[in-house]
C-alpha cells in the first residue's frame, strides 16, 4: 500500500530552507500552489516560519501525525533524521538529497544504512536522489516534488526512473492539454520500486493508462510478475533507454555479440503485454488516445475523411504496421450512398468531401460504429471555412459517448481560429492530432496493445526424456577442471543428454585413432581441431570438410603438424551435405534467466545479423514466432522450387535448449552454430558452451 506516499494526510519537509531557490523551499511552494489538502510542516531549527508557514525545530516537535516526509538535507545527515522520522512514526519518506548509490561505494553504503534504519521503524523509502510524486486528485492535490510543470487532471499516470525524462513527459502532456492522474520519479529506488508503483496504479480506477520510463530493471522477475498482471487490466506504455549499453558488453561468442540492443528488456515488455516505444513523443501521443478511448478489438480500421492526401498517409501507416482497411458491407454502402453527396466515396476510406457537413460525418461515423468487421475509427478532419465545423465536432463528440469503438481524429486546422471546434473534441475526450502519421501511430499502438493482450503464448513443454543428472555431472566436472569453455566431447555429450540431435562424432587422440574413427562414421568425413585454446576453428584452418577415405589421413597429418604446439586432439564428424545453416544460442541474463537466439547461421551470422530473440523459458508458440520473425524466414519455408526445412524440429531444439539452460543456469553462453536443417531433420555440427 502506497497510500501514505500518493495520498498523504500530512507532509513534513526536513530541510525546509527560507531561501527561495532551494529545493526544500520549492517543495513547500509547490504543495501550496497546487492546493494540497493536508497540513504542511516545515522543519527548520533556524527559522520560525517558511513561506509563512510555522516551522518546527525537529519533526519530533510536531504534534500531528505525519504521513509523508521530504528529506532535503546533505547526505551524511540523512540516517540521523531517518531515526527521528522513525521515532515520530512517520509512514513514508521521500529522500530528494543526492550523494548515495549513484556516487559509488561510499554512497551505496550510506544508502544501505538508510534503508536498514527505515526498515527498523517500518518506514517506506522513496528515492533517494529523486524528484518525488504528484497526485492531481481533487481530494489530495499533492505536489510533493520540486519541479515546475503543473499538470491538469486526467487519466495518465507516469513513472520515470529519470527525473529529467519524467519532467519532459509531464511537460509534454501539459503542452498537449492533456491531464495526468499521478506522477512519480523515484531515482535510486532503494525501497519503493517501479513494479510496486505500477501495481498500486493497477488498482487505481482513475488511472486509465500507465506510462513507464526505465533505465534498468534491478529485478526483472518482480517486474514481470507485476507488469503481466496489470497489463492484462490496463495499458502500460513503456520505454527503456540505455539500450545500446548491451553492445559494450558484447562477449566472445555470437549470442552476446548479436544482442547489441538491450533486447532482453523489450522481450520482457512483450512477454508482459506492455506496448514498447523508442520515441518519447510517440509514446506521449499514444498515451493521449489510451487515456480516453476504448481498446480496439482487432486490426480493422474504418477511415472517414474530407480531404484526400492525409487519408493516404494514414493508410500507409496502418498497412505498414499490419493493420487492415477492409471494404464495407453492401448494407453500409447503401446507407452511405443514400445520405452522402453524390460524388462522395462510399468505400473505406469514406470520403465525405470537403463540403460534407455534420449530418454527413454523423452518417459515416454511425455506419462504421455499426459495421461488425470494423474495430476502430480514424477521422481525417480538415476545417473548411464553408462548413459548420463546430457541428461536425459535436456529432463526433456525441457518437464518442458510446465508447463502443475507439475514435482517433487527425484535425487539420488553424488552432488559433477554430478554437471552439477543438474545445468540443477536447472536452469530449476525442483525441485529435496535427499530423495523420501521429494520429495513425496512436491507433496502431492501441491495436498492438490488443494484439499482445489476446495472444495466447501457451505453456512450457517439459521434455521428460532428458538426463539432467548426467548433464549436471558434465558441467560440474568441467567447472572443477577450471574450464571456461567445454571440450567438444563434453559439449556433444551434454547436448545428447537433452536429446538435442548432433552429427555423428568421435574424439581421436592421434592420427591413427582419427582414421579409425572416420571409418566407423563413414565417408565423406570431417576433421576438426579440438584444442582448448582455439575458439573459432575455421579462422585458423582447424577444419577439413568433405574428406574422402583417400584424403582423410593426410588432412589429419597436416593439422597435426600445424598445431603441434597446441597439444591437439581431433574431433571426427560425419559430413552433412546440403541443408540450411541456422544458429541457436543462449546467453545468461542476470536476474532473468537466459536469452535464446535463433537465426540464419554459419559463418555469415555476424554479417547478416538476421536473428530473433526470446526469454527463457520459451513456449512452443514463442519458438515458432522466433522462426517466423527473422527476415529470411522464406529460406526456412522454401521458395522458387527450393525446399523448406523441418521447422517443427528447429522449434523443438529451441525448446530443448531453453529447458537445458533453465535447468542448468551455470551455462553462461551457448552457441549451436551451425545447426544444419533439412526437410526431415536438423543436426548440430558445431557447438560452444561457456560456463
Ligand atoms: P567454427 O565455427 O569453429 O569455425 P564449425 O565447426 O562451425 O567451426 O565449421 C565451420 C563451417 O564448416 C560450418 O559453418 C559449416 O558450414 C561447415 N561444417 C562444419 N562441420 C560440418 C559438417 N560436419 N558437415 C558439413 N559442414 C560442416
Ligand atoms: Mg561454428
Amino acid at each position: 500500500m502506497l497510500d501514505a506516499l500518493f495520498n498523504p494526510k500530512s507532509v513534513a519537509i526536513i530541510g525546509a530552507s527560507t531561501k527561495e531557490l532551494s529545493i526544500g523551499n520549492r517543495i513547500i511552494k509547490n504543495l501550496v500552489d497546487f492546493g494540497y489538502k493536508g497540513p504542511i510542516y516545515p522543519i527548520n531549527p533556524k527559522a520560525d516560519e517558511v513561506r509563512g508557514i510555522k516551522a518546527y525545530n525537529s519533526i519530533l516537535d510536531v504534534t500531528d501525525e505525519i504521513d509523508l516526509v521530504h528529506i532535503v538535507i546533505p547526505n551524511k545527515f540523512v540516517p540521523m533524521v531517518v531515526e527521528d522520522c522513525g521515532k515520530k512514526q512517520a509512514k513514508t519518506i521521500i529522500i530528494n538529497s543526492a550523494g548515495f548509490k549513484e556516487t559509488g561505494d561510499e554512497g551505496a553504503q550510506l544508502e544501505k544504512e538508510v534503508v536498514e534504519k527505515a526498515k527498523e521503524y517500518g518506514i517506506r523509502v522513496f528515492g533517494p536522489n529523486c524528484q518525488g510524486i504528484i497526485n492531481t486528485d481533487s481530494e489530495v492535490r499533492a505536489y510533493a516534488n520540486f519541479t515546475f510543470t503543473k499538470p491538469e487532471t486526467g487519466g495518465i499516470s507516469i513513472i520515470a526512473q529519470s527525473g529529467g525524462v519524467g519532467e519532459v513527459i509531464n511537460q509534454r502532456f501539459s503542452e498537449l492539454g492533456v491531464g495526468i492522474r499521478m506522477y512519480a520519479s523515484n531515482g535510486n529506488a532503494c525501497d519503493i520500486s517501479i513494479p510496486e508503483i505500477i501495481g498500486y496504479w493497477g488498482d487505481d480506477d482513475q488511472t486509465k493508462v500507465i506510462v513507464v520510463h526505465i533505465e534498468n530493471l534491478p529485478d526483472p522477475k518482480e517486474f514481470m510478475e507485476v507488469a503481466k498482471e496489470i497489463a492484462a487490466k490496463k495499458p502500460i506504455l513503456a520505454m527503456k533507454t540505455g539500450r545500446t549499453k548491451e553492445g559494450a558488453k558484447a562477449v566472445s561468442s555470437h549470442t552476446g555479440g548479436l544482442s547489441k540492443v538491450d533486447v532482453a528488456t523489450e522481450l520482457i515488455f512483450k512477454k508482459c503485454g506492455i506496448v514498447t516505444f523508442r520515441d518519447e513523443e510517440e509514446l506521449c501521443q499514444a498515451a493521449v488516445a489510451f487515456a480516453t478511448q476504448p481498446i480496439p478489438k482487432g486490426k480493422k480500421v474504418g477511415l472517414i475523411t474530407n480531404t484526400g492526401g492525409p487519408a493516404i498517409i494514414a493508410t500507409d501507416e496502418f498497412v505498414e504496421a499490419g493493420l487492415e482497411i477492409p471494404p464495407l458491407s453492401d448494407k453500409a454502402k447503401g446507407i452511405l450512398k443514400e445520405h452522402l453527396h453524390a460524388a462522395a466515396s462510399i468505400n473505406n476510406p469514406i470520403d465525405v468531401l470537403a463540403t460534407g457537413g455534420a449530418e454527413h460525418f454523423r452518417t459515416a461515423v454511425d455506419v462504421l460504429m455499426n459495421e461488425p468487421q470494423i474495430d476502430s475509427i480514424f477521422i481525417n478532419f480538415v476545417t473548411p471555412f464553408f462548413v459548420d465545423t463546430d457541428s461536425i465536432a459535436g456529432e463526433i463528440a456525441e457518437v464518442n459517448k458510446s465508447q463502443k469503438k475507439p475514435i482517433i481524429c487527425n484535425l487539420m486546422t488553424d488552432k488559433g481560429q477554430w478554437t471552439e471546434t477543438i474545445n468540443i473534441l477536447k472536452n469530449a475526450g476525442v483525441p485529435y492530432y496535427s499530423f495523420p502519421e501521429t494520429a495513425a501511430r496512436a491507433l496502431v499502438a492501441m491495436t498492438r496493445y490488443n494484439d499482445l493482450k489476446v495472444r495466447e503464448i501457451g505453456d512450457i513443454t517439459a521434455f521428460d526424456d532428458v538426463d539432467k543428472e548426467k548433464a549436471t555431472g558434465i558441467l560440474q566436472n568441467a567447472k572443477n577442471a577450471g574450464r571456461e569453455f567445454l571440450s567438444a566431447e563434453d559439449v556433444n555429450n551434454l547436448l545428447a543428454s537433452y536429446n538435442i540431435p548432433v552429427a555423428k562424432w568421435r574424439i581421436a587422440e592421434n592420427c591413427g585413432e582419427a582414421v579409425k574413427a572416420a571409418r566407423e562414421i563413414g565417408f565423406p568425413a570431417v576433421v576438426k581441431l579440438d584444442a582448448e585454446s582455439v575458439v573459432h576453428k575455421s579462422d585458423v584452418g582447424g577444419i577439413a570438410l568433405n574428406l574422402t577415405e583417400d584424403d582423410f589421413q593426410s588432412a589429419v597429418e597436416d593439422m597435426e603438424k600445424k598445431f603441434a604446439t597446441e597439444n591437439p586432439r581431433f574431433f571426427v564428424q560425419e559430413f552433412l551435405s546440403g541443408g540450411k545453416e541456422t544458429i541457436i544460442g543462449a546467453k545468461a541474463e542476470p536476474g532473468l534467466g537466459h536469452l535464446i537466439l535463433f537465426g540464419i547461421g554459419g559463418i555469415f551470422v555476424e554479417i547478416l545479423e538476421d536473428v530473433a530473440f526470446g526469454v527463457t523459458p520459451i513456449t512452443q508458440f514463442e519458438a515458432k514466432e522466433m522462426l517466423s520473425s527473422i527476415k529470411s524466414h522464406q529460406l526456412l519455408t522454401g521458395f522458387r522450387g527450393e525446399k523448406g526445412v523441418n521447422q517443427e524440429k528447429l522449434v523443438e531444439i529451441l525448446q530443448r535448449v531453453s529447458q537445458l539452460v533453465t535447468d542448468l543456469p551455470i551455462i553462461q553462453e551457448m552457441d549451436l552454430n551451425p545447426v544444419i536443417a533439412y526437410e526431415d531433420k536438423a543436426s548440430v555440427v558445431d557447438a560452444r558452451i561457456k560456463i
